[in-house]
């Protein structure tokens, strides 16, 4: 399998830092990507030559930033597969995204009694606004298992749709264990009962092609910072007839058409749902990401983060006292580890000190770790910039923690 990945990372400044003079080896790309000189200049250029507020201004500055940032809307559309750019709204990323179904799709309707069904791999952000609705409104969560591979059981899943079920609430790819969830099986079964299907699509946008319309789910959430764009800008994609009832979930500034003491009318899709000043750089260096990635081969690209996978999943499990934790036949490019006598923040530790930089803790997923009965991970997560020769530095760096924990 050919791939350039030299010139893939040769166009991120980031990647050429040293960090304890040691060559920077980053591999915490499930947390957040680098970015690529195209998005930071798409912001430089913004702020030197288009910063303004959008929508409000006559002046030509305004023009120009509100062109960006609603050129920004219909890239996302087209890279996602959407047929609107009404269905695209702005959010903060894909936390603030699931919150905003919870709150302004189902908060309004929701009865006691009414379930959510969710998976035990879930990131917090599709655990905890449910959470909050059950406080709310009395509405019961329910949880899909998972088996210790980390693949959810696809026939204590479907048992679980009921007639209660308001919404299924799913991560396309888990980011602690990797695993590919089959969403497709998982909206039929859905489908089959007239449940809509909300896919927390943080881990999956980065790595893999998206289409929401092929998918055939109801929202779709994700975050920019992970797909090579800014920090603070994220997408809610949600189906047109869906969002259209649905009133407003935060009241201020770009969301109204009229106001009155006495009554307010709301703006139409997707502003309704955009109150205030948005992000309007971070729209921008998403678009601009977007293009980005428009230069690249993706196919060849996740091939690459496959094999980049596969080769540290052999190398490590050849530790002694190293256990995978997320094991499953379909995986995405991210691998977890617990060693036998070293607590996985002394290997972070160890290994930062060999400039290699993993995430350690329990990723926003503590009843994950439940499951597998650690306290914490680490892991290593990759992306199309990383090399085999990374995967190199990081199998050393953990046989040093090994043999030092020996
Ligand atoms: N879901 C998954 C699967 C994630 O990996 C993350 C980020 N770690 C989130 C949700 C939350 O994303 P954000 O913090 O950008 O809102």
């Amino acid at each position: 399998m050919s791939f350039d990945a030299e010139s893939i990372r040769a166009q991120f400044p980031a990647l050429a830092l040293h960090v304890r003079d040691k060559p920077l080896v980053y591999l915490d790309n499930a947390a957040t990507s680098q970015k690529p000189r195209a998005v930071l200049d798409a912001i430089t250029l913004y702020y030197e030559r288009e910063n303004s507020n959008v929508h409000r201004g006559v002046h030509h500055l305004s023009q120009v930033a509100t062109l960006g940032y609603e050129n920004a809307r219909d890239k996302v559309r087209d890279f996602i597969g959407a047929t609107a750019r009404e269905e695209i709204i702005w959010t903060r990323g894909t936390t603030e995204a699931i919150n905003l179904v919870a709150q302004g799709y189902l908060r309004p309707t929701a009865q006691p009694g009414d379930e959510v069904l969710i998976t035990e791999m879930e990131h917090h952000s599709n655990i905890v606004p449910w959470q909050i609705l059950r406080d709310q409104c009395g509405i019961v969560l329910k949880v899909a298992p998972i088996d210790d591979t980390g693949t959810v059981d696809m026939d204590a899943f479907r048992a679980l749709i009921s007639e209660k079920t308001r919404l299924v609430s799913v991560v396309h790819v888990s980011n602690s264990l990797g695993t590919i969830n089959p969403v497709r099986e998982m909206i039929a079964a859905a489908k089959e009962r007239g449940v809509p299907v909300l896919l927390d699509g943080a881990q999956a946008v980065p790595h893999m092609p998206v289409d929401v319309v092929e998918l055939d789910c109801d929202f779709y959430a994700f975050s920019g910072h992970k797909v090579f764009g800014p920090t603070g800008i994220g997408v809610l994609w949600g189906r047109r007839e869906i969002l259209e009832p649905m009133g407003p979930w935060q009241g201020g500034g770009d969301m109204i058409k009229h106001v009155t003491f006495e009554k307010t009318i709301y703006n139409d899709l997707p502003y309704r749902f955009e109150a205030g000043t948005p992000h309007i750089e971070g729209a921008i260096g998403l678009g601009a990401a977007i293009d980005w990635l428009g230069t690249i081969d993706r196919e060849a690209a996740l091939a690459h983060e496959h094999d980049l996978e596969r080769h540290a999943s052999e190398e490590l499990a050849k530790l002694p006292g190293l256990r995978l934790i997320g094991t499953a036949a379909n995986k995405a490019a991210v691998v977890s580890f617990v060693l036998a006598h070293a607590h996985a923040h002394d290997v972070g530790q160890i290994l930062d000190g060999d400039g290699v930089a993993v995430r350690v803790g329990h990723h926003c997923t503590q009843p994950v770790m439940q499951h597998f009965g650690v306290p914490a991970t680490a892991r290593a997560s990759f992306a199309y910039y990383n090399t085999h020769e990374d995967v190199e530095a990081l199998v050393r760096a953990v046989k040093h923690v090994s043999e030092m924990f020996a």
